[in-house]
């Protein structure tokens, strides 16, 4: 036997809610529009041409900041899947 349920997704980060006003909130709290802030090199990533770390912010929301780390570094191509939908063009 089964049972059709119905549920919402959140198309920034893909949780799924029962409820749609939940997962209109999930999407509406992510921020997409990002700004460097702040760059640093570190002596380990001296043969590197990217910042080993980054602090970012979103202009609209003043005071929200996040840093990120450097995992890896590479082409174009290398990273190619991580956008699956330009596949085609
Ligand atoms: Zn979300």
């Amino acid at each position: 036997m089964t049972t059709k349920i119905n549920a919402y997704k959140c198309d920034v980060c893909g949780s799924a809610y029962f409820d749609e006003d939940q997962a209109r909130e999930c999407e509406q709290q992510h921020i997409s529009v990002l700004e460097v802030s702040d760059v640093l090199f570190m002596q380990k990533d001296k043969e590197s041409k990217f910042p080993s770390k980054i602090l970012v912010n979103n202009p609209n929301h003043s005071g929200a900041l996040a840093m990120y780390i450097k995992e890896s570094e590479g082409s174009v191509e290398e990273y190619a899947y991580l956008y699956p939908d330009d596949e085609d063009e």
